[in-house]
This record gives C-alpha cells, sequence and structure tokens, in this order.
C-alpha cells in the first residue's frame, strides 16, 4: 500500500498545480472513515481507496481526480456524507465523488442488453466529468485483482460477468487499452477458468517452442530500420489470453502461428517515418494480402492511429507489425488519459477539462460501426435526457423536464393512475417536481387514488398525458352519460314515449352513435338539443303506430 508521502510525492513529480494540503487531508479523511472495516482478504478497507488512487496517480491524474479516488467510497461505505466532502473539499471533489457513488450504486442484471445500454447512457450522462469514469474503472480495476478473495463463487461470476460485458468495453471505447485488457483477462480467468489456463500455457509454449525468437526478430527489424537511418523503439507484445480466445472462438480456429499471439510494435520518432517503415518491411519481406490497414489516416473511432501489417519472416513465419509514433502509441495505451500527461501543467480547471468531454462525446458521436457501443445513435439525443433510477436500481430515462408524474407513469400505468406520493433520493416531494440526472425515485401509491387533471399540467412524456386525459375524459363522459339519461328519461316519461325507442338502430343512425351510451353522453353534453331528440323520438314512434 502507497504510504501516505509516497503519494503525495507521486503526484507532485508530474502534477504542478497539487494542493498538497488537501491531499494529505483526503488521505487521512479516508482513513479515519472507514475506521477498522476490512476487506475480504483481511486487509484494512482503506488500502482499497488508496490503491485506486495509485492506479490513477500511474496514469498521471491530476490531483483533484487522486484525492476523489482516495474518498470515493466514503459516502456509500461510512457515516461520512456528501456534505462533509463538500465542506471539506469544496464542490467539484464532492461532484466527482457522487459521481462515482451513483454508478456503484447501480444494479443491472448483465441478462437485459437493454438495462446494460441504459447504464452505458447514465455513465455518459454522469460522464459530464470524464473523471469520475475514470475513477470507477481504476474501482473496479483494483476489485477484480482482489476478486479471489470473494468467497461466494456466484459473486464472484456475477462481478467478472459485469466487467466484462460493461467496464471492458467502456475502457476501449475510451481508449485505455490496458484497463481494458486486464479487465477483460482477469474476467476471463473468473468466468471460464478452464479455457483460460488452457489459453494461457499454449501461449507459454508457443513463445518457448518457436523457431524463430522474438530477439531474432526485433533484431532484424531493427537493422533493416538502421540501415535507412531510422531510430526506432521495437518490441514483441504478447497479445492476451481473453483476446485470443475470443478470435478462437468467432473464427472456430486454433492458434498455431506466432503471429496470431504477438504484435510487434514499431515505434518512431515521427509520421512520415512510420511510413517509411512500411515500405522498407514490405519492401523486404513477403506481403500477406489483406492484412494491411493504415488507421494513421483514418484512425478508429476512439482515436486509435497506427499502421498495421503482416509480412512472411525469412523463416516463413507470419509477423504482424504495428508501426507508430510515440505520442500515437501513448494515445493507443492510455487513450483519453493520456491528454492528462500531454497537457499537464497550469491551471488544471481550464478548458481542457471541456476539452477532454468534447473528445469523449466525439468518439461516442461518430461510431457507425455496429459491434460497437451506441451504435447508430447520435450522442446529441443523449444529451437532452435524464437518467432516473427506482429504489431497485432500475433504470429510466426521459427527455428534460419530466416530473415525478411521469416517471411514475413510466413504471407502469396503474402506478401512475394511484401515485400518492413520492420520495427523491430519500425526501418526500411534491408530484410536480421536476426530475434530475440521477436521481432515485420512490412512488407510493394508494388504490383509493386516480388520475387528477391538474396532473396535466405538470405531466410531459406522451403515455403520462394520454393516460391522465383519456382518465379524465372517462370520467366526464361517465358524468355526461348519466346526465343525459337521465334529462331524457324525464322528458320522455313526460311524452308518454318508449324509452325503447332510442335503442332502436333507426334512431341512433339519425344522431349518428354507435350505441345508447353514445347518445346519452351526446345529450348530456348538450350536442344534439333536447327539444330535436324528443321531436325524433315522437316522429319513431308514430310511425311505429
Ligand atoms: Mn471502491
Amino acid at each position: 500500500m502507497l504510504r501516505q508521502f509516497e503519494l503525495v510525492e507521486k503526484v507532485a513529480e508530474y502534477d504542478p498545480a497539487i494542493d498538497e494540503n488537501l491531499l494529505n487531508k483526503a488521505y487521512v479523511f479516508s482513513m479515519r472513515a472507514h475506521g477498522s472495516q476490512t476487506r475480504e482478504s483481511g486487509d484494512p478497507f482503506f488500502s482499497h481507496p488508496v490503491e485506486v488512487a495509485g492506479i490513477l496517480a500511474n496514469f498521471r491524474f491530476d490531483y483533484v481526480t487522486i484525492i476523489a479516488a482516495l474518498l470515493h467510497d466514503t459516502v456509500e461505505d461510512t457515516v461520512a456524507t456528501l456534505d462533509d466532502i463538500k465542506n471539506a473539499f469544496g464542490d467539484k471533489i464532492a461532484d466527482l465523488v457522487d459521481g462515482v457513488t451513483k454508478i456503484s450504486k447501480l444494479e443491472f442484471s448483465s441478462e437485459s442488453t437493454q438495462q446494460a445500454e441504459n447504464f452505458r447512457k447514465l455513465v455518459l450522462a454522469m460522464a459530464q466529468d470524464i473523471r469520475v469514469l475514470f475513477v470507477k474503472l481504476a474501482d473496479r480495476q483494483h476489485n477484480m485483482r482482489t476478486l479471489h478473495y470473494i468467497k461466494d463463487p456466484l459473486r464472484r461470476k456475477k462481478i467478472a460477468k459485469e466487467t466484462l460485458d460493461i467496464y471492458a468495453p467502456l475502457a476501449s471505447r475510451v481508449g485505455v487499452q490496458q484497463i481494458k485488457e486486464e479487465l477483460e483477462d482477469l474476467s476471463f480467468k473468473e468466468i471460464n477458468k478452464p479455457a483460460y489456463e488452457t489459453t494461457h500455457n499454449r501461449l507459454k509454449y508457443l513463445r518457448a517452442s518457436s523457431a524463430h525468437p522474438i530477439e531474432d526478430i526485433i533484431d532484424d527489424l531493427k537493422k533493416l530500420l538502421d540501415k535507412a537511418g531510422i531510430q526506432a523503439r521495437i518490441f514483441g507484445r504478447i497479445k492476451t489470453p481473453y483476446s485470443i480466445w475470443k478470435k478462437m472462438v468467432s473464427r472456430n480456429s486454433t492458434f498455431e502461428q506466432l503471429c496470431d499471439i504477438i504484435a510487434f510494435r514499431v515505434i518512431v520518432r515521427t509520421l512520415p517515418e512510420c511510413y517509411q517503415s512500411l515500405g522498407i518491411f514490405h519492401n523486404s519481406f513477403w506481403v500477406i494480402p489483406g492484412r494491411f490497414k493504415d488507421y494513421i489516416s483514418t484512425p478508429k473511432v476512439n482515436n486509435y492511429q497506427s499502421l498495421h501489417t503482416t509480412v512472411m519472416s525469412p523463416k516463413h513465419q507470419r509477423i504482424e507489425i504495428q508501426i507508430r509514433t510515440e505520442e500515437m502509441d501513448l494515445a493507443a495505451e492510455y487513450g483519453i488519459a493520456a491528454h492528462w500527461q500531454y497537457k499537464q501543467g497550469g491551471n488544471a480547471h481550464d478548458g481542457k477539462q471541456y476539452q477532454l468531454v468534447c473528445n469523449l462525446l466525439q468518439i461516442l458521436e461518430h461510431t457507425t460501426n455496429p459491434e460497437e457501443f451506441f451504435e447508430n445513435t447520435k450522442l446529441e439525443i443523449y444529451r437532452d435526457q435524464v437518467f432516473c433510477f427506482t429504489e431497485k436500481g432500475e433504470i429510466f430515462s426521459f427527455p428534460k423536464g419530466v416530473s415525478v408524474i411521469d416517471f411514475a407513469y413510466a413504471i407502469d400505468s396503474w402506478v401512475g393512475d394511484h401515485i400518492s406520493g413520492a420520495k427523491i433520493n430519500g425526501k418526500p416531494m411534491p408530484l410536480k417536481t421536476v426530475l434530475q440526472n440521477g436521481d432515485q425515485v420512490e412512488i407510493i401509491t394508494s388504490s383509493e387514488q386516480s388520475p387528477q387533471s391538474i396532473w396535466e399540467n405538470f405531466a410531459c412524456t406522451g403515455k403520462a398525458r394520454t393516460r391522465i386525459r383519456q382518465f379524465i375524459r372517462s370520467q366526464q363522459e361517465q358524468r355526461m352519460m348519466q346526465l343525459g339519461e337521465k334529462i331524457i328519461g324525464e322528458e320522455l316519461q313526460r311524452t308518454g314515449i318508449n324509452k325503447e325507442i332510442l335503442n332502436s338502430r333507426v334512431f341512433l343512425s339519425r344522431f349518428d352513435c354507435e350505441n345508447i351510451n353514445e347518445l346519452y353522453i351526446s345529450i348530456g353534453e348538450k350536442i344534439f338539443s333536447l327539444e330535436e331528440v324528443i321531436a325524433c323520438a315522437q316522429e319513431l314512434a308514430q310511425t311505429k303506430q
């Protein structure tokens, strides 16, 4: 576990804006708040937020993020409140902690893709500040590293599946390859241990038994570039068991070739050198057709940039080569987090933050590949939405401006019709209250309650408005029907005409009514005058005689 001064020194090294006092205060605050709590491993609970802060410090996140990481479980798991944090650390840090707490509270069943989709939307909605997402990802990364301490196998599986379904893709989406890969592999190990072990062992074996050792290939590549005066950093990067296994399953194949397990990274100094190196390799080796990809001129949606090619080595081994600059490599490994590293220094609260969120939004907006998140959906849509959840953690998304009434109708028409009160985030609130992003809403119903016309003033979803109108309309109709029946009944009695005549098809068709009730309503609402109806009844009564 990182000690207090170690963490502070580490952050001070890269963040010149650091408020050391505040960071020290957060360390102590979290340690005191978590007190004697322990994790399932037996470690003091406090070691967890410190590890999470350490992970984020490795990404060189600003000290504000590091403080949020230290405090991220205090509101959820200790007696400390959000107000305490606001008072001690200010609004910005309190907001970050609140965002992380909200994400942590979510319960969703991974069987339901809709729920998962909603979850992603929620994360995005709350990613007003992208740092919330990174604290959450680091939190999950540490929880996954210590997953084996959890004794209940079902709980372990559930966490692993959630990680694979939600957090790994999210990490990939913001371009943090390193977190994504670790999350995937740790989940894979838990969910399918035999497959993990087989793949892992096979990887080890192939690497050891290769006719053409990795170091030799690196040497060969280096020599070729040296001759052209290109300085390069070259290394072999073993693919992860999960990525290999996934490929094997999707292609229904086995892995036999070195190129299936290792990608060689060639990191050069400038962009022109990327293409120059590519030319050299293509000139020197046999190029495997269909494997060349230029992600430099056309970056991937998460801004990944690199040249990819596969060639045949002199020893008849296929070699996958990825060529890029140092900057592209950093972006590929750290994604959006890399921006913190480039633009570090100065005030952490200037336009950079906004820029980061814009980058994320842009990435999400330009997604057209159906395999990726948010398929065919422009993020613009989400900007005008709020996401709220029930006390059980079920998520509903709405257009901005919806009230408690809308929420009740979204749950169920019956719930809407019978809503008698509501609690938002535990506090009783009036039905007209406009919901905010992340609100937790508990609806109280009563079978005696029925929709009121005033509700229409603060309902904005189509479903709620239609139901309320329908109900009010049917109530009105009921009254008008009774009124109409009473008026015409009295009049018929007075004139001595048999009431049955109203129910004849001839009579009803004169007034264009489907049935007698409709006629009563029309009379009640004075669509037809009483005289008109009596005159017609008299006329028909006479023809019958
Ligand atoms: Mn945590």
